[in-house]
């Protein structure tokens, strides 16, 4: 039987994928019985000194998934977004609230038929900050609302769009990224690569000079005081290249990783290249983070800026071209503008009569079933029955 924590203590493991971790734990002295852990910062790890079981991505993937905690919400489901979308204003996570069911509604059609109709159950996220403090009658930020429906179909986009443009263009988009980081890094790494190689040098040479002193000071060549003076000067060189030479290391495997970052992202890009509908798997291997901005304007013009960063690459725009509009297009678009303003208005006169015929039907109906009250109970349960009929009807019908 395999227990949780047993799991997760595997999957952490960078045995898999081909390494060798020493020195994970260590005692106070030889004489301590009890062996402490050390802290991973300590470990000391070798590369590809296995065959890996799994591959770096996959293995990094899974590390990435077990930093967020994702409780299943009382639906049962864990969500995917959650710990990906964050306020582009205060920073903090946002949250995701989900309804079971919709608003249910009554309604009168203009014939004065009763119909119910159930809206959509609510799923969207809002600023955390906001909603927290809005629990205790405080304001703090803005509510950030967004559908996780909208937002869904942003991530879809934007990973149709990058993959369909990488693949056609990959030349241009490495090219791109290199000019954004990339290039200054391999100007960087070249300059870095000598100090390193000069430095070692000048580290080994001065191992020969101290070998040298130690000789001359044992065969009396060299008096103690000069001797002694000597080594230090020796030594302390030695101290601030080896502290250069490890910064300057850890700036090339930071380089190195960059490149190795496109390459990961090409990879991920050949293996969604037709894809039309989103996973949750997509989602953990696209989405680093999502920041959600501020909502501008109004009613049907209200738009929400979404910031998307994917992962290995940031935030990456697909060029579009930009081309003045022909004439005929313009008078096209300014048409289409206009049919749907008065589509808008058309709605908006018709759902104002709805709810104004609905008001009247639903006044009637109270005043008939005032006046009912006082009759028997049969009719009354004549009534509901009547009415579960009608609910069922209009169900069937929503
Ligand atoms: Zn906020």
């Amino acid at each position: 039987m395999w227990r949780g924590n047993q799991v997760t203590t595997l999957i952490a493991r960078p045995e898999y994928i081909g390494k060798t971790v020493n020195f994970r734990t260590f005692k106070n002295s030889y004489k301590d019985k009890k062996t402490k852990r050390a802290d991973k910062e300590d470990w000391v790890v070798f590369d590809d000194t296995q065959e890996p079981i799994v591959d770096e991505e996959t293995w990094l993937l899974a590390q990435k998934l077990r930093q967020n905690v994702r409780k299943a919400d009382p639906m049962g489901e864990p969500n995917v977004l959650t710990g990906k979308i964050y306020c582009a204003d205060c920073g903090a996570p946002m949250y995701n609230h989900r309804q079971r069911k919709g608003r249910e509604r009554i309604y009168y059609t203009t014939k004065g038929e009763k119909r119910i109709s159930h809206s959509n159950p609510a799923d969207c996220y809002e600023c955390s900050t906001y909603n927290l403090a809005y629990q205790k009658y405080d304001r703090h930020c803005t509510c950030h609302h967004i559908s996780t429906k909208a937002l869904k179909s942003i991530i879809l986009k934007t990973i149709q769009e990058t993959c369909h443009y990488v693949s056609l263009n990959e030349q241009e988009f490495v090219y791109s990224l290199q000019e954004e980081s990339a290039m200054k890094d391999i100007a960087v790494s070249e300059t870095v690569k000598k100090r390193i190689e000069r430095n070692q040098k000048r580290v080994h040479e001065l191992d020969m000079l101290i070998r040298k002193i130690y000789e001359d000071n044992v065969i009396g060549r060299l008096p103690d005081r000069l001797f002694q003076s000597m080594l230090t000067d020796y030594e302390n060189e030695q101290n601030e290249l080896n502290k250069i030479i490890e910064t300057d290391i850890a700036d090339m495997q930071r380089i190195i990783g960059g490149q190795n970052n496109v390459e990961r992202f090409l990879k991920l890009v050949k293996k969604y290249e037709n894809i039309t509908e989103l996973t949750p798997a997509m989602i953990n291997e696209f989405i680093d983070k999502i920041l959600v901005h501020e909502p501008q304007g109004k009613g049907a013009d209200r738009t929400t800026e979404v910031e998307i960063y994917l992962n290995y690459v940031g935030q990456f725009q697909v060029p579009v071209e930009q081309h003045e509009p022909t004439e005929e297009e313009r008078i096209a678009a300014e048409k289409e503008a206009e049919r749907l303003r008065r589509k808008r208005e058309s709605n908006r006169k018709y759902m104002k009569k709805i709810r104004e015929k609905s008001k009247e039907f639903a006044e009637h109906e109270r005043i008939a079933e005032e006046k009912s009250s006082d009759s028997n109970v049969c009719v009354e349960q004549n009534a509901t029955s009547k009415s579960n009929q009608q609910k069922m009807k209009g169900e069937k019908i929503a």
